[in-house]
């Protein structure tokens, strides 16, 4: 990653950012959100759909490369509102991988970045999926808990993963997994590393795929890993860093670099705008149904109680917003987060969306409860956004610590 710039804040976007704004709002509109209700009943990856994006370069390395080092910060929370607009779950497909690839750019090398990245994404005509994996069975939010472990095999300078990760998106399907795992168990979250399994690695393999209740063309499964070797070179920030980091704290001294957490800390604000994507999709369907649907003679909108909701609903969508590019903003300008602010702004979007697509489902009455129109598939996705990527008593508990000062549990 490129060293970070001083820009000021802006709520103007830059002209690169409106283009790619209305880029990407334009492949939403016509390929994602056409295709959207199909792949929910699927349950599938939506190639087709991946495809065309990679055709015009928008599935591809560059385009996040670019988002993500954007100077304003605002390149990534920008184009993800537009595509989560079109479909939260197309659009999961089309960002997992990116999302990996940050886990890379965080914990790795400028080296391991520029071998790995790009193999996670492919060619336009040879698509390629890249999965993380952190999560396990038991170890959601409490990442402290990780089992999987590596050990070293000094003679033969390899990793030896065992253990098994669940609810990985892009898992078992990706070509290049991103794993999580426990050098040191003693040493809970300060004893792991960061390994990059190339692809074809024997050993890995999938395990259950879930059905669930929302984001259905986003790929979700376990991944099972046992006794995958890895050379040396795919531990993420190279050996002589991890035991630097784990002598320091046999020495009882501060660590650093917690492997996961660095990965969810940069990501934060990024899943903020994903929500605000999906909620805004539910609140600009709902307000144009309440000023053509009647009852009592005149539009629903035309009543204080549904016009009142929203009012509630666009407020919070807004405030939403300005919270995801204070915390991008800062985040790409190498502000210090005293007050956990990307926490903040992963917490209030993903209530907003879960507040607005409910609202907006019952705007919409018992035709919001069926199928036939996209706010029931909204309200059912909007809810991972507060479990995922930490979910909101995680946040609150990482804002709550770094207000009080106190070690809240
Ligand atoms: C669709 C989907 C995709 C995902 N993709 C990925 C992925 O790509 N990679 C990956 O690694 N993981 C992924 N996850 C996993 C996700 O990050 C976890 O589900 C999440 O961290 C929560 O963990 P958990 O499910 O074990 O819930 P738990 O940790 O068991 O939490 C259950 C409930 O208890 C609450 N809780 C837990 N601890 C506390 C506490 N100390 N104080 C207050 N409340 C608490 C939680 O807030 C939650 O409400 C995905 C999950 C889903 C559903």
């Amino acid at each position: 990653m490129s060293e970070a710039p001083e820009a000021g804040f802006s709520l103007e976007l830059n002209e690169d950012v409106r283009d790619v704004r209305d880029w990407a709002h334009g492949f939403a509109a016509d390929v994602i959100r056409p295709a959207a209700a199909e792949w929910d009943e699927r349950e599938e990856t939506p190639w087709p759909v991946l495809q065309e994006a990679a055709k015009i370069g928008l599935y591809s390395l560059d385009f996040f490369a670019n988002q993500w080092m954007e100077p304003s910060g605002l390149g990534i929370p920008v184009a993800f509102e537009e595509l989560y607009w079109g479909d939260p779950g197309i659009a999961l497909a089309l960002t997992g991988t990116g999302l990996a690839a940050v886990s890379v750019a965080a914990n790795g090398t400028q080296e391991q970045m520029l071998e790995w990245t790009p193999q996670m994404f492919g060619s336009a005509d040879d698509i390629k999926l890249a999965a993380f994996c952190s999560s396990e069975p038991n170890a959601g939010s409490d990442v402290s808990a990780i089992k999987t472990r590596a050990v070293y095999d000094e003679a033969k300078d390899e990793w030896v993963l065992n253990g098994v990760k669940t609810w990985a998106t892009n898992g078992g399907i990706a070509d290049i997994h991103v794993i999580v795992a426990s050098v040191e168990p003693e040493f809970g979250s300060r004893g792991q590393a960061t390994f990059v399994v190339p692809p074809n690695t024997p050993g890995l393999s999938q395990g259950q795929k879930f059905a669930k209740h929302g984001i259905r063309a986003s790929h979700t499964a376990e991944v099972i890993l046992d006794d995958v070797r890895l050379p040396g070179s795919c531990l993420l920030g190279g050996k002589e860093k991890l035991d630097e980091r784990l002598a320091r704290v046999r020495e009882g001294k501060r660590s650093s670099g917690q492997a996961a957490m660095k990965t969810f800390e940069a990501s934060r604000p990024t899943v903020g705008a994903m929500a605000i994507g999906c909620a805004r999709a539910a609140y600009e369907y709902a307000r144009d149904y309440s000023t053509q649907r009647e009852q009592f003679g005149k539009p629903i909108g035309d009543n204080q109680g549904v016009a009142f909701t929203l009012a509630d609903m666009a407020t919070r969508i807004d405030a939403a917003r300005l919270l995801v590019w204070r915390a991008s903003w800062m985040g790409r300008n190498d502000k210090d987060f005293t007050n956990a602010e990307g926490s903040m702004s992963k917490l209030y979007a993903s209530e907003t969306a879960t507040f607005v697509t409910q609202n907006a489902v019952r705007i919409l009455g018992g035709n919001g409860y069926t199928r036939e129109y996209p706010v029931e598939r909204w309200h059912r996705d909007a809810t991972i956004f507060t479990i995922f990527e930490g979910a909101s008593e995680i946040q609150k508990l990482i804002i709550g610590r770094q207000i009080t000062g106190l070690p809240v549990r």
